[in-house]
């Protein structure tokens, strides 16, 4: 039976995407326009990919290796990269799940190995595809760091080291000294350093994947939102320029699916807001010891602030903080208290750059599960959908590992699929519908913010950052 489904984003762009709210990975590198769908574009594929992505573009780079006589049409509403695959803070990490220590202790030492060496697999296929396809998007493999400062953070470092240990990840543990030798932040007491990962340009990754996939044979459409996606043995997508048809259908839209409904189930929108400095002068690098091997970082707290250095040496700070905003609305515009707590979180690492100018904002929208785990699968009545979405802000390595999935799944292949238990089943918990999916988001993210203050309280410099709480 054909199950008539919409799939559209509603709101096609940000209110304040330009000037200084323009993504500054997406101004800083050359876009390559690319075909509109429209009356000479084809009728029907093999395959439809919708999401212009790394989700989408990675499903279709696996598909035509395995199978090089498919017609695979990969479709995006916007641009290659207008996403969070643009828009991301960049870091390359094996993270899957909240982190290696509660792998663990969910999933214990068999499956939580396999997820964990998921995502380190999933870091060295994207190194090794950059490197291959000779992708120039800045990538730095200088690893991970997760720094903290209060008794809780070091607990936490001690797990995550236990649990590297356990799965056999290449890890390290630094204390104070190391940790300053390295970030130059002299209150950080010590940190947890994965080898495996790294930072790189994500907007320049994703048009590199593009551009690679158009060289195979994909076609790739821009502008072109799709808008209807009528389920049943043969899909039907449609948008203002008309209808494609396709045997399969790979759900390649992340934190803008919006439809067919089911998925609402499996995760939420979460917004989370960047900041990019202007370029370091070289006193001011040298007034923070540096940085010698520029290892990005997250820090320690359940909603964490991400810090790394750009190509050209700005400084980009993201999160902080995250908002839900009721009904899954997208782009919600201006963030004034969002940003200026990211500004501040440069300042709180560093008091010597008290004076650094903030010179791009933006917003981005993570989809969230409730698991911490991606969702990836088939849909439940019809096998030739698949999807792959939720990410929760570890997408850039793992997204670009779904496309395998992804293939497997569509091909009918056996493959690692069968063991991870995010592809098994459903996302256990699903992420309730409105109207308790505000106040659940609410509470949750409430809790992670009391705790996170807890830990803020050991900080030696805490009375300098804005209050964290705030409405929204
Ligand atoms: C601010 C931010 C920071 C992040 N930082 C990191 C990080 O440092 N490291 C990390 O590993 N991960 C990070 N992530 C997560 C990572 O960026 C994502 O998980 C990953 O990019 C997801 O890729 P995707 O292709 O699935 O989704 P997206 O890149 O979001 O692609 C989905 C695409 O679908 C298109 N689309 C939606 N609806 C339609 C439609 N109806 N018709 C046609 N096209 C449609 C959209 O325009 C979009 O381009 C971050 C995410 C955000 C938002």
């Amino acid at each position: 039976m054909n199950s008539p489904a919409r799939n559209a984003a509603k709101s096609p762009r940000s209110p304040g995407e330009e000037g200084i709210h323009a993504v500054y990975w997406q101004t800083s590198a050359r876009r390559r326009p690319r075909p509109r769908l429209d009356a000479a574009a084809p009728k029907r594929v093999d395959v439809l990919i919708v999401g212009g992505g790394y989700t989408g573009l990675s499903a279709a780079r696996a598909l035509k290796a395995a199978a090089p006589g498919l017609r695979i049409a990969v479709v995006e509403r916007r641009f290659v990269g207008y996403g969070a695959s643009g828009r991301n803070s960049g870091f390359l990490t094996p993270l899957i799940g909240h982190d290696l220590a509660s792998l663990r202790r969910r999933f214990g030492e068999r499956v939580g190995k396999v997820l964990a060496d998921v995502g380190r697999d999933a870091v060295r296929e994207l190194i090794a595809t950059i490197e291959g396809d000779a992708i120039d998007c800045d990538l730095e493999p200088s690893g991970l760091a997760n720094p903290g400062f209060s008794p809780a953070h070091l607990r936490q470092v001690d797990r995550l080291c236990a649990a590297a240990e356990a799965f056999g990840i290449d890890h390290e543990r630094w204390d104070a000294t190391r940790t300053r030798e390295e970030l130059g932040v002299d209150w950080l007491r010590a940190a947890f350093y994965l080898r495996d990962g790294g930072i790189l340009q994500p907007f320049k990754l994703a048009q590199g994947l593009a551009a690679r996939a158009e060289a195979e044979g994909i076609e790739v459409f821009e502008e072109s939102l799709v808008d209807d996606l009528e389920l049943g043995p043969t899909v039907r997508a449609r948008g203002p320029w008309g209808t494609i048809a396709a045997d399969m259908c790979v759900i390649a839209t992340n934190a803008y699916t919006r439809r067919p409904r089911g998925y609402r189930w499996h995760y939420a929108p979460i917004h989370v807001y960047s900041v990019v400095s202007a370029p370091l002068r070289p006193e001011q690098r040298a007034a923070i010891g540096g940085w010698p091997r520029r290892v990005g970082f997250y820090t320690l707290h359940h909603i964490l602030y991400a810090l790394r250095l750009t190509a050209d040496n700005r400084i980009l700070a993201a999160t902080g903080d995250v908002r839900y905003f009721a009904g899954d609305r997208l782009h919600v515009g201006d963030r004034p208290r969002d940003y200026a707590l990211l500004k501040n979180a440069i300042t709180w690492m560093w008091p010597a750059l008290a004076d650094l100018e903030i010179e791009h904002r933006w917003e981005g929208v993570v989809g969230v599960t409730l698991s911490d785990l991606p969702s990836v699968g088939r849909h439940r009545r019809h096998a030739n959908v698949v999807h792959a979405l939720g990410y929760c802000g570890h997408g850039v390595a793992l997204a670009n590992h779904a496309g395998g999935l992804v293939r497997d799944l569509l091909l009918r292949r056996p493959g690692i699929h069968e063991e991870l238990p995010f592809v098994r089943a459903s996302p256990i918990p699903p992420v309730p519908p409105e109207p308790l999916r505000t106040p659940v988001a609410a509470a949750y993210l409430g809790v992670l913010r009391g705790l996170d203050a807890l830990s803020d309280r050991h900080a030696p410099r805490w009375r300098r950052r804005p209050p964290r709480f705030g409405r929204g």
